[in-house]
């Protein structure tokens, strides 16, 4: 059986773009290791993806009758990526799988509010600066260490439009998004020749439970979408999946990907509107 699938790392797997990746990435070949704080959604996401990658192995079987195939392997770890700490337990347990690390895909994050800053409740801005920068740094500083030695791999990156462009009652949001934007590029000077390849996604606005999250409220996160069209979670899987599978020389530096029905980040147009 073949034993040498590359594995992908997903943080924020338990909804949104992060589940969608997972998705997507299984379909490309991809042994997965997830990590989110809900450890419910990561039990019910590693049996779904489990079945649905011995489906594909008995179709390619039954295709392919003289190859050997294994289904990709799903491991999770339920933790906060604010948590070097945390982090550091998840790569403990699991030496022998990250020796296997291919792809990091920092995807983990979320905004609070959309008040202006000085009505900004602190917790809510540590919250988002731990997680989208801090985790996002974590994460890639423990893990680089398996891709380094292989002398190839791929940084995937979540930042946002958020992080090109600023828009009130979006201040620490875009800083930590901005943060992405600068660490991503960095990255990728820093790992200049170690084969090692980074890309900035930069989503607009996309249906996931992002809004539900920012707003802790039900009406509030449904408005944020009326009348307008979104991107999916898939859409974006779709992005990342397509960069990780360009050729080894080629490096996507970022890709920044609008609704159409989306002009500018506060510019949308809605049904019966021109905006
Ligand atoms: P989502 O559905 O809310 O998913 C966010 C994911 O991050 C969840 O799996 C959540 O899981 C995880 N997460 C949050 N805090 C975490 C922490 N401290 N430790 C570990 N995991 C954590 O939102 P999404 O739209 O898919 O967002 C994914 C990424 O895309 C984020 O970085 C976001 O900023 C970016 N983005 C989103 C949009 C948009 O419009 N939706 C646009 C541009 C960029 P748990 O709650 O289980 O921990």
């Amino acid at each position: 059986m073949n034993q040498k699938k590359p594995l992908a790392f997903i943080s924020g797997a338990s909804s949104g773009i992060g589940k969608a990746t997972a998705f997507s990435l299984l379909h490309q070949g991809y042994d997965l290791f997830l990590m989110a704080r809900r450890k419910e959604r990561l039990i019910e996401l590693k049996k779904e993806l489990e079945e649905l990658a011995i489906s594909m192995t008995h179709t390619a079987h039954q295709k392919q009758s003289d190859s050997e195939m294994a289904p990709s392997q799903i491991h999770f770890f339920a933790g906060d990526v604010s948590s070097l700490t945390e982090i550091e337990k998840m790569i403990q347990g699991h030496q022998s799988v990250f020796k296997r690390l291919s792809v990091i895909i920092n995807n983990a994050g979320l905004a609070k509010g959309s008040d202006p800053f000085h009505k900004n409740n602190l917790n809510a801005i540590n919250q988002v600066i731990d997680t989208n920068i801090k985790g996002l740094l974590y994460l890639t500083h423990q893990l680089l260490p398996f891709m380094l030695d292989k002398k190839e791999g791929h940084i995937v990156n979540l930042g946002s439009v958020a992080g090109r462009w600023v828009y009130p009652g979006g201040t620490v949001y875009c800083a930590s998004k901005f943060a992405v934007t600068a660490i991503t590029e960095g990255l990728r000077q820093d790992l200049l020749g170690t084969g090692i390849r980074v890309t900035n996604i930069e989503p607009g606005m996309v249906e996931s439970e992002f809004s539900m999250v920012r707003f802790d409220n039900e009406e509030k996160a449904k408005a944020v979408y009326e009348g307008m069209t979104p991107l999916t979670p898939e859409d974006i899987a779709d992005c990342i999946t397509w960069s990780l599978s360009r050729p080894k020389h080629v490096n996507i530096q970022e890709m920044i990907i609008y609704p159409t029905d989306q002009g500018a980040i506060r510019m949308v147009h809605r049904q019966g509107s021109h905006k």
